[in-house]
């Protein structure tokens, strides 16, 4: 994570308190408010199933601030602990705390919860629709279905609002030109005019604008598929709006909205 102007201190977390259990072990910045951490339980690392989260907090005065994340690593490969992918939201309550932490810092982890998980029979094509970090749990699927040696075709469509957001390019770009994982990597920029994004020539717009398309595209009828979405809950809706008018049974799609519809955070603005 980019390094804070705060330190841990100057915000009022606790360096140790008894109820931390866990370690952040590992931290890569992506961008300024884009990061992948790693979060090491002082036990063994409780098993999970790709597509659940685990609730990660500090304490601060007497209080626990604390939020879940999907797990990005694969639920077979747990030596390392958790893999996460935060966003920084400016203003959030909890995730300015995280970005402070420096690697070595401990924390508080909560077991492995959540039902948006893979269905472990099904032989379709996974379609996987996210918008910016809810990419994770997307990765830890199919990561684990690598692990387990049963790959399945996986359509990642992501939306960001530039190109440097773009996440997990390296690994699922890496596994389209070797060939190493069955998957077709189509990230969509939502603002193509700002001049950060110059130079782009892929998908533009949100993500659930580019899914019929992209499904045409592709030739995955609507029988061949099924769904997971995960993210921002306004994409969620209009993405299941576009996926039933595509024919995609309502059993079909699988939902995990990070936070309520309608809801911004309590500070200042979003990123
Ligand atoms: C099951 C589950 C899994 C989640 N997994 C992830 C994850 O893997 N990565 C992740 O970054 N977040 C994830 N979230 C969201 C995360 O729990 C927090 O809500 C988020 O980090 C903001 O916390 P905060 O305390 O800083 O903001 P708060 O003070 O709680 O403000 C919340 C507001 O921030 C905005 N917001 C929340 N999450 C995001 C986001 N990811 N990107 C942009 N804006 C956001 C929304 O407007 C929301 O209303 C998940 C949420 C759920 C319910």
């Amino acid at each position: 994570m980019a390094e804070s102007a705060a330190t841990p201190a100057a915000l009022g977390i606790l360096a140790d308190d008894p109820a931390y259990n866990a370690t952040l072990s590992a931290r890569i910045d992506d961008t300024d408010t884009l990061a992948r951490v790693w979060i090491k339980p002082d036990g063994a690392t409780t098993p999970f199933e790709p597509g659940q989260y685990v609730t990660i907090g500090v304490k601060v005065g007497e209080k626990f601030v604390q939020r879940p994340y999907s797990i990005a690593s694969s639920a077979r490969a747990l030596n390392d602990g958790y893999e996460l992918y935060l966003r920084l939201v400016r203003g959030g309550a909890f995730t300015p705390l995280a970005f402070a932490l420096p690697v070595g810092h401990r924390l508080r982890v909560l077991a492995p919860k959540g039902k948006f998980t893979m269905e472990p029979a099904d032989t379709r094509v996974q379609l996987y629709v996210s918008s910016g970090t809810g990419i994770a749990p997307f990765v830890s699927m199919a990561r684990t279905l690598a692990d387990d040696g049963a790959p399945r075709r996986a359509i990642y469509l992501n939306g960001v609002s530039y190109v440097s957001d773009i996440g997990y390019r390296d690994l699922i770009e890496g596994w389209e030109r070797s060939g190493a994982y069955p998957a077709t990597y189509v990230p969509t920029i939502s603002r193509p005019n700002d001049p950060l994004n110059a130079g782009w020539t892929g998908r533009t717009g949100r993500v659930e604008s580019i899914i019929k398309l992209a499904l045409r595209d592709l030739n995955i009828s609507a029988t061949e598929a099924i769904a997971y979405l995960c993210g921002n809950p306004e994409m969620i809706v209009a993405a299941e709006r576009e996926l039933a008018e595509y024919g995609l049974p309502a059993e079909a799609i699988h939902k995990e909205l990070y936070w309520p519809a309608g809801k911004q955070p309590t500070g200042a603005a979003e990123v």
